[in-house]
């Protein structure tokens, strides 16, 4: 136990009620951006049709609607980002009696979270159309330093952060909130047959992909294909020299339209990237309508009109 209770120390945080390490915290924040992430592809779906651009205008302030939506059921309505939630983690007020996040702390982080981060976004357009006013100007210099201060006290804290594991980011720590387990976690256990196992699965699946480029499967199909539909032998180099207008109108290979018709001596026709892929991937290819070999890339030419 006093084990178990040092390793927490070294790789979290510990206190009375659970620990929290810090790569749980790290996660749950990864999954709040890649979330807004989501939510934002799934919002301008709906607008895909619409004049390409229209929403660049206004995406910050689109920006901040999805942040506000997200605090509203998040933050606002359980006391946890939806980051958190997914990692079973919850802000834990850590300044006053109740352990959950009073009206204050709730508010001021939802200004952190959707008002600066929309005044970040904004901040180019705003200070370039408000610059010829000196109060303005005055305002967006301390702004702008501000913004630099923050970032150097993010970057501190942070580093704080990784050495005692308690306050991820600078408005967690200016707030007294820190992420902690909603229920008690029961201590993880992973046996030894399945991490060998999937020590080895890992380790053949590597080889698999290491090996699989080396394997011709294209000229293993033709083999196969050659050898179980064999054109009938009926196809005698007079017959296979008569060529009809329906040859024309379909690729020996794809069956489609030929794109850049060629030929290889028979009388069907192929589209260039067809032939050309099948015999540069094996040399030994042939017609597979009539096995006419194509031998050499020289006899890959484009077709002469010769319609019986
Ligand atoms: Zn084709
Ligand atoms: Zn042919």
């Amino acid at each position: 136990m006093a084990a178990s209770t040092e390793e927490g120390r070294k790789g979290g945080t510990v206190d009375s009620k659970g620990i929290v390490l810090r790569v749980t915290q790290l996660d749950s924040s990864q999954l709040d951006g890649e979330l807004h992430q989501l939510l934002k592809a799934q919002f301008y779906r709906i607008f895909r049709f619409l004049k390409p651009g229209i929403l660049a205008y206004i995406e910050p302030e689109l920006n901040a609607l999805l942040r506000l939506l997200t605090w509203q059921f998040s933050i606002n309505a359980v006391g946890a980002t939806l980051g958190q939630r997914m990692m079973n983690l919850k802000y834990n007020n850590e300044k006053l009696v109740t352990s959950d996040l009073v009206k204050s702390q709730r508010y001021l982080y939802a200004c952190v979270l959707i008002g600066a981060k929309w005044l970040q976004e904004r901040s180019a357009d705003l200070s370039s159309s408000t610059n010829h006013i000196q109060a303005f100007k005055l305002m967006w210099k301390a702004i702008y330093l501000l913004e630099k201060l923050f970032s150097i006290a993010s970057l501190v804290n942070f580093l704080v952060f990784l050495q005692d594991g308690r306050y991820q980011f600078l408005h967690e720590r200016i707030l007294g909130i820190r992420a902690e387990f909603a229920q008690r976690q029961s201590i993880r256990q992973v046996s030894f047959e399945f991490m060998t196992r999937e020590l080895l699965w890992h380790g053949f699946a590597e080889f698999l992909f290491f090996l699989l480029p080396f394997i011709n499967f294209q000229r293993i199909r033709n083999f196969v294909q050659r050898q179980l539909f064999r054109p009938s032998q009926i196809a005698s180099s007079q017959h296979r020299l008569k060529r009809h207008s329906s040859h024309y109108t379909e690729c020996g290979i794809c069956g489609e339209w030929p794109t850049t018709p060629r030929e290889i001596g028979c009388c069907h026709v192929f589209c260039y990237y067809c032939i050309q892929s099948n015999f540069l991937a094996d040399p030994s290819y042939t017609c597979p309508l009539c096995s006419q070999p194509v031998e050499d890339v020289t006899n890959i030419r484009p077709i002469t009109c010769d319609v019986r």
